[in-house]
């Protein structure tokens, strides 16, 4: 398999790169992204080609359950530098039905050390999820109480970017937008599950 990758870089160079020479050459000069993308790290949800976007278009930022932990340096360090630095003015945290990080929430019995632990960032989703359905008295498929806690999770993730600062003076200066998306991997449409569009004065 990894040979794999190294024989497509080889045709990668040879078809696109040296047909676009002029583009690839223009991203040597720097970078101007103008959305930050925070997905999961699953590789069926492929940023540049479920968006139709090229490099040099978005900054990513991807992990398991496309979580945003306000004690994670790794994308704390990327939120700085994208909208403080980069001034990039949308912010996108897109879920996905059939999510295994997600899925991992139910998994009471686990020997995994790390997963459990980064999951207590996402477990309100589940919460707020089944005290509905508790609320509600009603019955739900398996499935469907899933995409519910997804699309509830990237809700969740969006108030943890709110609470950077940062993120905050940003959007009170009208800087900056947070999208909050899923991607449905059964027909590739995306769909918008909340917007953050700064207060009007
Ligand atoms: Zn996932």
């Amino acid at each position: 398999m990894i040979s794999t990758l190294l024989e497509g870089n080889k045709r990668f160079v040879s078809d696109d790169f040296e047909k676009e020479k002029e583009f690839y050459n223009a991203l040597l000069k720097d970078q101007r992204p103008t959305v930050l993308w925070i997905g999961c790290s699953d590789s069926r949800v492929a940023v540049n080609t479920i968006t139709n976007t090229r490099p040099g278009e978005v900054f990513v930022h991807r992990n398991v359950g496309n979580i945003v932990a306000t004690n994670d340096w790794n994308l704390s360090a990327v939120l700085e530098f994208s909208i403080n630095h980069l001034h990039i003015p949308d912010v996108v945290i897109c879920g996905h039905y059939g999510c295994g990080g997600i899925q991992a929430l139910d998994e009471v019995n686990t020997e995994d050390k790390y997963i459990p632990v980064w999951l207590i960032n996402a477990y309100k989703a589940k919460e707020r999820v089944d005290e509905k359905i508790h609320a509600l008295h009603i019955d739900i498929a398996t499935e469907q109480r899933m995409k519910l806690i997804v699309e509830e999770n990237v809700r969740l993730q969006l108030e943890h970017l709110q609470e950077y600062p940062f993120v905050r003076k940003s959007l009170n200066d009208k800087s900056l937008n947070l999208h909050g998306w899923v991607y449905d991997m059964a027909t590739g449409e995306i769909r918008i599950i909340r917007t953050e569009r700064p207060a009007k004065s």
